[in-house]
Order: structure tokens, then sequence, then C-alpha cells
């Protein structure tokens, strides 16, 4: 219904494939023999509803470009750090010198590189809206960071229909495969135990020595995998907090399954440059630290960013709730933010939730005026953390548009 840029047009042009904007004709859709469809198309959109009575075939456009490459795919999921561990993946390989390409949930279209380029390797990163309409895909390496509630608007409420749709990245993977996920993962750790899956399991852990996979110990990165062992020093590494270790770790265990080095890994790793908005430190004024995280659209995320700092916070939430608990972060909220600035239109549930726990609270729909509410707070040493743990389209365009405006008043600051 909605128009297709210019951009897209001249490329349907070029290539003599006819399209329609602003409307669809019901007909021809329903006419097809194969539906691609965008992951944003809820299943209970009605022209969905009726192409599945009539047993229409519908995949993502990752089922539809998988069909015809005989690349590698190494696919990542999960409800957070998908976006983190799929540019550091691909970076690694990329700086190795492979032939790899990145698609899926970021970048440029899959089934586009699959015509124009010839890689040997492609990085995926998988959302479960992708995962829901993918049947016959075959990861060579799957790596799944984590799953917990997020998007359950679309799974009917029902925890346990998004860690099915998570793991159908799993589905078709042979026991010469790999799949790398993280250990403390509690829905992941149960599934793990109610089914049986093919590939050879590479667990990742913060708590536990991992006889084969990765774990986290003494501010260093322990790697025992393909008959090596080797470790890295977090320290030394662009990526800070517990959620990045669990990322890293899970690139590494990856590259390494490829056949990336020690070296090359690690003159990899100094260069990596992560994607705006994921806890990106902006500016430093009056000692006081803004970052912007406006990418933490769920509790898990905000729980991560809370553990990042040990500075008292001055937090920024609020946004479109899509079924939020905050028991998650009620500890560390208790323990480390010294006011909660909520930045929604409908504020009611974090006011009644925080309300009594948090020593201020505080209200706005202008994020100029949250800004400025916060540097009347905020004192030397501590940290202005814009983390929503909600969506952002009550006020904002989506969340980079969030982030953008948190950048732009921080700056005017
Ligand atoms: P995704 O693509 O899954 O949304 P991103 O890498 O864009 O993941 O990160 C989204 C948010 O989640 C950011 O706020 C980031 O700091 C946080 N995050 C990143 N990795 C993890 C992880 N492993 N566990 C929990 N939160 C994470």
């Amino acid at each position: 219904k909605g128009p297709i840029s210019d951009k897209y047009k001249y490329i349907l042009q070029q290539n003599r494939i006819s399209f329609e904007e602003n409307k669809h004709t019901e007909e021809n859709i329903l006419d097809a023999d194969e539906i691609i469809k965008s992951p944003g198309i809820p299943p209970k959109a009605d022209l969905i509803v009726k192409l599945m009575s009539q047993r229409k075939s519908i995949i993502s456009e990752i089922e539809f470009a998988a069909r015809y490459t005989d690349a590698k795919l190494i696919a990542i999921s999960g409800s957070n750090g998908k976006t983190t561990t799929t540019l550091l993946i691909y970076h690694l390989l990329k700086t190795a010198g492979l032939k790899v390409g990145l698609a899926g949930n970021i970048g440029e279209s899959f089934a586009k590189q699959v015509i124009e380029n010839n890689f040997d390797y492609f990085v995926l990163e998988l959302s479960s809206f992708q995962l829901d309409n993918m049947y016959h895909f075959h990861a060579n390496i799957a790596v799944l960071l984590n799953i917990t509630p997020d998007h359950l608007d679309r799974y009917n409420y029902d925890f346990q229909q998004y860690v099915d749709s998570k793991f159908r990245l799993l589905q078709n993977m042979t026991n010469a495969d790999k799949f790398i996920y993280f250990l403390e993962n509690e829905a992941i750790a149960k599934q793990l135990k109610k089914v049986k899956y093919e590939p050879e399991n590479l667990p990742v852990s913060l708590e536990t020595e991992v006889k084969v996979g990765a774990y986290f110990q003494n501010n260093s990165l322990k790697f025992n995998s393909k008959g090596q062992s080797f470790e890295i020093d977090f320290t030394k590494v662009p990526l800070k907090g517990a959620h990045n270790a669990i990322n890293i770790m899970c690139s590494v265990l990856a590259v390494t399954e490829v056949g990336i080095s020690y070296t090359q890994i690690m003159s990899g790793l100094v260069t990596f440059q992560n994607a705006p908005n994921r806890l990106e430190l902006v500016a430093t004024i009056n000692g006081v630290e803004y970052i912007n995280d406006s990418k933490a659209t769920n509790v898990d995320s905000v729980f991560y960013a809370l553990g990042s700092f040990e500075k008292p916070i001055v937090i920024i939430m609020g946004g479109v709730d899509k079924g939020n608990d905050y028991s998650q972060i009620e500890k560390l909220v208790l323990q480390k933010v010294k006011a909660l600035i909520c930045l929604g239109k409908d504020n009611s549930k974090l006011k009644e939730y925080f309300g009594g726990k948090v020593d201020l609270i505080m209200e706005t729909q202008d994020i100029k005026e949250a800004i400025l509410f916060a540097k009347g707070i905020a004192s030397l040493g501590d940290v202005v953390l814009l983390s929503p743990a909600c969506a952002s389209f009550d006020l904002f365009k989506n969340y980079e548009d969030r982030g953008a405006q948190f950048k732009e008043a921080v700056l005017n600051l």
C-alpha cells in the first residue's frame, strides 16, 4: 500500500520487474505461485490470512535467496545482540580476506547479493519474523544469543511460541553443523533439554568453564574449539559489558569454525566499530557521560546496559511497551538509578512499577526536555543513559530517529 522509494523503483525498472505502489491489486497477489513476505507484515493481516487459507507458499526473502547459493551460511538470531554479533562475524571474516556477504535483517538484500556477487560465505542476521517463514533453509553455523520476552504481541503473548520461532534456526541442520549459544539463557537451556537437535553444541558461558566452547574468567575470554585453546584479554577489546563478552565469544567461535586463525581474529577485533545506538558514548559534558542506547527496545537489553556502568545513572526510558516485565531490572535500578525520566506517550506502566522505588521520577513527551531534566539532575561522575526498553513509534519514526534526536539534544548542551 505504501510508496516505493526511487532507489528501488530504479532497480526494478532496470531489471524489467513489474511493480505497483500506493495500492495493491489483490487478484494479482492471490494469483501468485509463491509470495515473499516482508517480515514486518503480520501473519494476521487480512491478505495473508486469505493466502494461507488458499495454502499458498509464503516465504521470507532469506528462504528464497538461500535456494540459489552454495555459499556457507552463518546465521545469527536472538532477542538482543544480533546486529552487533552479525557485524562482528562479518568484520572478522572480511578482514581475514574471505569473500563474504552481509544480509538478512541488515544491509542489502540477500537475493540481490546472491545474483550479483560470488561470495563463499554469508553472514545473516535473522529475526523471528523471518524465521517464521523459513522451511528448507539450512545454516552451516548457527548462533543463538539469547531468548528473552520480546515481540510477544506477534506471538499471542505466548513466550513458548516465540521460543519455537527462534529455534527454527536449527531446523535442517545436521551433525556436521555447529550450534553456538549462550549457556546461561534459561529459555535456550530449557528448549535444548526438551528437544533433540542435530548440530554439535558449542556453548558460551559467563559462569562455567566449558570443555568445548568459550567462557569468561578473570577478564579473559577463553576458547576451546577445533582442538585449539586460546585466550583474549577482554580489557583490550573495543566492546564493553557482559553482553558484549557473550557477543564476542559467539563471534570468535563462529569464525574459528570457519578456519580463521588467532592472529587474524586479534587484528580484526581491534579495528571493529559497532553500529550506532548501542551503548554509544555521545559526549561527556561537565563530567557527565551521555550514552545513546536507543536500540534497547526490550527489558533484557536495559538489564545489560545497567550492568555496564559502575557510576550513578539517570535513565531515560519509555515508548511503546511490547508486554514488558520490569522485575528483571528492578534490583539494578534500585542499586544504580538516581532518577528515571519517562519519555513516552503513555508512561503509566513505568510510573506504577518504579513509583516509590526510584527517588525521582519525571515525565515528558519531548526528548529535548528530557535531556534538560537529565542535565539538571546529573552531577560530576554520573551517566545519563537513554535505554528505553520500549519501541519508539509513539514519539519517533524509529529507534534511529530517537537516537539521532537524543544525540542532537545532547550536542546542543
Ligand atoms: P539486535 O539486532 O538483536 O536488536 P543489537 O546488537 O542491535 O541487537 O543490540 C540491541 C540492544 O541490546 C542494545 O541496547 C545492546 O546494547 C543490547 N545487547 C547487545 N548484545 C546483547 C546481548 N548479548 N544480550 C543482551 N543485550 C544485548
